[in-house]
C-alpha cells in the first residue's frame, strides 16, 4: 500500500511540472556518454554512472532490476517513433516492432538493428532467461522470450524507464 502510495505521489509530481519526457530531459543533460549518434561501445564504471542516472533507471539499468508489471510508461503506449536507450542514447526499436501484450512490460518482437542489443544468460530465480543489454553501454533492458508474434516468435520484455521514446515528426 505504502509502495503505490508513493508511485502515485511521484507520478502526480511528474505531471505538475509537465511531463516525463520533459525531466528526463532536463536529467540527461548531465550525462556526457548520451548520443543518438555515436555508436563506440561505452566503458563507464557503475560508480560513475550512479553519479550521473535518475535512481530508478539506475537500479534497472545497472543492477538489473525489474520494475513493476503494468506501471510503466511504455506498457500500453503506441505512438509511432523510435525507442532509444534510457542511459545512452542507442537506438533500440521502432515501434513498428512493438505488439499488445497482457505481460505488462512493452514488448517488440525485434531490436532495430542487429548489434543494437546484446544477450547473455540469465539463471537468477531460479529461472534460466536470457537478459537483453544495450549493445552500446551493456545496461540492462529486460528478457527476450520465445513466445512473441510472427515473424520472429520473440518478445522483447523491456522496462519503460530504460526507454526514451522519440516521436516521428510529421512535415505537413
Ligand atoms: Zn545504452
Amino acid at each position: 500500500m505504502k509502495k503505490l502510495k508513493k508511485i502515485f505521489l511521484v507520478s502526480s509530481v511528474a505531471l505538475m511540472h509537465g511531463n516525463i519526457t520533459a525531466q528526463s530531459a532536463n536529467f540527461k543533460t548531465k550525462n556526457p556518454y548520451y548520443s543518438k549518434t555515436e555508436t563506440a561501445k561505452l566503458k563507464v564504471s557503475n560508480a560513475e554512472w550512479k553519479k550521473i542516472l535518475k535512481p530508478e533507471l539506475y537500479q534497472v539499468a545497472r543492477e538489473a532490476a525489474t520494475e513493476t508489471a503494468f506501471t510503466g510508461k511504455f506498457y500500453e503506449f503506441d505512438e509511432k517513433g523510435t525507442y532509444y536507450c534510457a542511459v545512452c542514447g542507442n537506438a533500440l526499436f521502432l515501434s513498428t516492432s512493438k505488439f499488445a501484450t497482457t505481460c505488462g512490460w512493452p514488448s517488440f518482437y525485434e531490436p532495430i538493428r542487429k548489434n543494437s542489443v546484446i544477450y547473455k544468460k540469465d539463471n537468477s530465480l531460479n529461472m534460466e532467461r536470457t537478459e537483453v543489454l544495450c549493445g552500446r553501454c551493456d545496461s540492462h533492458l529486460g528478457h527476450i522470450f520465445d513466445d512473441g508474434p510472427a515473424p520472429t516468435g520473440k518478445r522483447f520484455c523491456m522496462n519503460s524507464v530504460c526507454l526514451d521514446f522519440v516521436p516521428i515528426v510529421k512535415n505537413n
